[in-house]
């Protein structure tokens, strides 16, 4: 634990109101104060880490609204990551954790081809049926409980992936301004693979040159966010050589997740000296969409869309964990034809958080619950949001509730424009 950032929290309490699971249960242990308090102990030697510990730091949803709150700026990301990672050393872990963090994030998350494969054959069996026909048959019950879930809650893949969709070198039609480095992502790649071409249009719309290298790899989030930092660095250091960094102006990321654990590859390869100065000029480069279209002067598209009113759902790593709060809202005004309307608790979070709605089901059906009530209560037709994870949570709540209303990225609502005309 880091021992400097947990003393910086002087337990004001400014954090709890913001802090979904202590708005949930209203008890200590379950804010943002009381984690640090735990922490602290562990540092000072005064608790084991062990299950008590572990149940606590898993039932928090890393949303990071407490530190967005927070006036002491205790780097709360910084010390759940930690958290998270001395849980994940912990031997006393039951065996079949182990077996599915092996799966996952020692396979499947650090190896794109397997990535791929798995949802090819995902996608196959969603498109003949085979896939809807094994979810409502009897086999399922033979699938334990929280497998059941994480195969229920499968994204639909996309027919293509970005890599079929995006040449390695993209150029605009016109004068290029600037040249830039394009982020596929792992779930984006191959569930959200439109929003990455979409991403590049309105990047060569904007001037912008993409280059997207073939041998990128997952960020290394999901690994950092479940106590992974071994594979984690491993991603960033795969990341760092496969970009050309001195001749990009920038590294865009569309996705809120991603960009959050994106800007701290120096934090991250902070003891690794043949990498840590290369990963600190790459921090300084990472850009997201939204902020980047921002600062080189957003060109507002001529058309619009059909006249449509967008409410905005913040993803928490791009609000919180990046500051990054006024930006997609300003694409989206942008729009002809968009009206956009305010989303009442918009930067609280959906539930989704990584895997926290197979994890904690039922504190992520509540939170979800209740941005389905604002969603609907906004009156809007669409809701954009720029984060995968979120983008799949609000389909399947709307879903549920029988609502029709569209879920989408705001860059590829701005692509849509472009596009019309
Ligand atoms: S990260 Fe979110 S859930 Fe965890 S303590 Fe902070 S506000 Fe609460
Ligand atoms: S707001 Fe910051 S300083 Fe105050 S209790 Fe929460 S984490 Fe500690």
């Amino acid at each position: 634990m880091d021992y400097g950032v947990v003393q910086q929290c002087m337990h004001c309490g400014m954090c709890l109101p913001t802090c979904p699971t202590y708005k949930l249960t209203n008890r200590e242990g379950h804010s943002p104060r009381g984690r640090i308090a735990l922490m602290r102990a562990v540092a000072d030697d005064e608790l084991e880490i062990g299950a008590p510990f572990a149940e606590e730091m898993d039932f928090c949803l890393g949303c990071l609204a407490c530190q967005t709150a927070c006036p002491a700026k205790v780097d709360y990301a910084q010390l759940f990551e930690v958290a998270r990672a001395a849980n994940a050393a912990d031997v006393r872990q039951p065996l079949m954790t182990r077996f599915y963090r092996g799966v996952t994030l020692g396979f499947l998350f650090r190896k794109p081809w397997a990535l791929r494969l798995m949802g090819r054959l995902l996608g196959w069996s969603q498109r003949t049926g085979l896939f809807e026909a094994f979810t409502s048959s009897p086999l399922m019950q033979w699938v334990p409980a929280k497998w059941r879930r994480l195969v229920t809650m499968s994204p639909r893949v996309e027919p293509a992936f970005s890599d079929a969709l995006i040449s390695p070198l993209e150029k605009p039609a016109g004068e290029t301004r600037f040249r830039v480095g394009l982020l596929t992502g792992c779930i984006q790649d191959i569930a959200y693979a439109s929003v990455n071409r979409d991403t590049v249009e309105v990047l060569a719309q904007n001037g912008c040159e993409v280059v997207t290298p073939r041998e990128q790899h997952c960020c290394g989030s999901i690994h950092g966010h479940n106590g992974d930092l071994a594979h984690a660095r491993e991603m960033a250091r795969l990341n760092v050589d496969a970009f050309p960094l001195a001749r990009l102006d920038a590294i865009i990321t569309n996705a809120g997740g991603c960009g959050s654990h994106l800007r701290h590859y120096g934090r991250l390869l902070a003891g690794d000296a043949k990498y840590v100065e290369r990963a600190k000029a790459w921090d300084g480069k990472v850009k997201d969409i939204h902020e980047w279209l921002l600062e080189i002067g957003l060109r507002r598209p001529e058309r619009g869309l059909p006249k449509m009113t967008v409410t905005y759902h913040e993803s928490c790593h791009l609000c919180h964990g990046q500051g990054i709060s006024s930006q997609p809202r300003e694409v989206l005004k942008a729009i002809p034809g968009v009206r956009l309307v305010e989303l009442k608790d918009a930067n609280v979070c959906c539930g989704s958080a990584g895997v926290y709605s197979i994890t904690q089901p039922e504190a992520s059906e509540a939170l979800l619950d209740d941005k389905v009530v604002h969603l609907l209560d906004s009156g809007a037709d669409v809701v954009a949001t720029a984060n995968p994870g979120c983008d799949l949570q609000l389909q399947r709540g709307l879903g549920e509730a029988g609502s029709g209303m569209r879920v989408t990225a705001p860059v590829s609502l701005l692509a849509e424009a472009y596009r019309a005309l």
